[in-house]
């Protein structure tokens, strides 16, 4: 364990061995993946060249009416922060996956995910047009109707391997990443759950030094 600003770092290194994984896929940033990763299945999601941010989503594959909440899971750990031990609670107060191995250490929940709007308000007007992780959000949902889900169901997400530390004050900053060229979080999914990941294509804050780079997603049964 080491200690960063704002707070105690969990690194916990995983057992599993990439070239006996089940699945591989690459992420370009600006792209999106979008899977059902099922009851008993371990996803890794890798920050292939650092300083990345995989604004991702949670849902259940059997009610996708029950999805990730923030505000369950930092209510039920005590914690703001999310790393190695965190169970992810859905808005009916189920557990649907565990990070069991973190590589990095600390993952946001809080900053949300970029929009063209907040973009706009947060940088200038100009940077409506940029991609944001809403529209590949959107862009998944709409690609993937199978899954039922349109853009009312985008919700509380997690920002893996973005650094927003909260100051003493109350305060959220967009930090420097913490993560770097190959450091890795893995969860345990216990339920089926649909997995949706914007690879952020920001290039106006430091959530992802401002190159954004594929991340890689690795699954084993
Ligand atoms: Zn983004």
């Amino acid at each position: 364990m080491r200690r960063a600003r704002g707070g105690l770092i969990v690194i916990v290194t995983s057992q599993l061995q990439a070239d006996a994984a089940n699945f591989r896929e690459t992420v370009a940033a600006g792209d999106y993946w979008m899977q059902v990763v099922t009851q008993g299945q371990t996803i890794r999601i890798l920050d292939l060249e650092g300083n990345q941010a995989a604004d991702t989503l949670f849902y259940s594959a059997s009610d996708p009416g029950e999805r990730y909440s923030a505000m369950d899971t930092i209510r039920e750990q005590g914690n703001v922060y999310l790393t190695a031990g965190t169970h992810l609670i859905s808005n009916e107060g189920n557990a649907m996956l565990e990070i069991v191995a973190d590589t990095c250490g600390r993952h946001d929940t809080l900053g949300g995910a970029c929009a063209t709007e907040s973009n706009t308000v947060r940088y200038s007007l100009d940077k409506k047009c940029m991609h944001a992780c809403r529209d590949s959000w959107m862009l998944a949902v709409a690609e993937n109707e199978h899954f039922g889900l349109t853009k009312r169901d985008i919700t509380h997400n997690i920002n893996f391997f973005m650094n927003v530390p909260v100051t003493v004050d109350g305060g959220l900053t967009f930090a420097d990443g913490i993560s770097d060229a190959g450091k890795y979080v893995e969860l345990r999914a216990l339920m089926d759950v649909i997995v949706l990941i914007s690879n952020c294509p920001q290039l106006n804050n430091p959530c992802n030094a401002y190159n954004p780079t594929p991340i890689e997603v690795l699954i084993w049964n």
